[in-house]
């Protein structure tokens, strides 16, 4: 039993360190037809048209708005409007991001994390008017020692790190930590989110007062707004919250 445990854990491995081999040596083939990109990016122009771009959403929770309309926040959102958070999101979580996701976090494809902060790097670049506009720090948020040792890195801040190549923003992966060792949001019934991401960070001081806080699934929005609320007891006054991808 054990050595199956191990032949697989190996065998997984093998094929992890395959793929980052293949991603490095062939990084112009696309992620999701596998035919040659014919672009700088791993994804070819047809399935970059084809990836399920947010458009017109709500402003602070990135759900989806209908394009017609001039509305800036979803109805939950009107009525618990926060004034500080602004929402930036690249996809909605379905397929291809969903599958390049799992990839990013469980099969060490960072090649991935570079895609996905490059297209996002872009749209940023159009949705802040001037560099004056940037946020002043990129945060992503943390993960627990545990789970960066299992997994080896940390997806948001690789995601991040695009990001703050293309649009000089300094990217900080000191200053914010999770003390508390939580278990997958999506695995928990409602009722025990909350207190299964409760008092989960803690952040040292900080000496600006607009940052982004990033991460790459946004699914209930609590572990985000627990991160946020850890912030503001820091006073920072303004947070901008880019997510790569918004489930619906
Ligand atoms: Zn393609
Ligand atoms: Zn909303």
């Amino acid at each position: 039993m054990l050595t199956s445990q191990y032949t697989s854990l190996w065998f997984s491995r093998l094929t992890a360190i395959k793929r980052r081999c293949v991603d490095w040596l062939f990084p112009q083939m696309c992620l999701v037809c596998h035919t040659l990109s014919h672009q700088s990016l791993p994804i070819c122009q047809a399935c970059t048209a084809d990836l399920p771009w947010l458009h017109h959403y709500c402003q602070q929770c990135g759900y989806p708005l209908p394009d017609a309309s001039d509305h800036h926040y979803c109805g939950h959102c009107l009525t618990h409007w926060q004034p500080d958070v602004r929402f930036y999101g690249l996809f909605s979580y379905q397929s291809p991001i969903r599958q390049l996701l799992y990839q990013l976090k469980f099969q060490q494809r960072l090649i991935v994390a570079q895609l996905l902060g490059t297209l996002f790097a872009k749209t940023l670049l159009q949705s802040y008017p001037q560099p004056s506009d940037y946020p002043q720090l990129i945060l992503p948020i943390p993960l627990h020692p545990r789970r960066i040792r299992q997994r080896g890195y940390n997806q948001a801040l690789e995601i991040a790190k695009p990001i703050s190549h293309h649009l000089n923003i300094p990217l900080s992966y000191h200053d914010c930590h999770r003390r508390k060792h939580t278990h997958a949001q999506a695995t928990l019934p409602a009722a025990l989110r909350q207190q299964n991401i409760a008092h989960a960070f803690q952040i040292d001081p900080l000496s600006v007062d607009h940052v982004a806080v990033i991460d790459d699934i946004y699914t209930t929005g609590l572990t985000s707004l627990t991160f946020i609320q850890s912030l503001r007891r820091q006073g920072i006054r303004q947070i901008d919250l880019w997510i790569a991808a918004r489930a619906l």
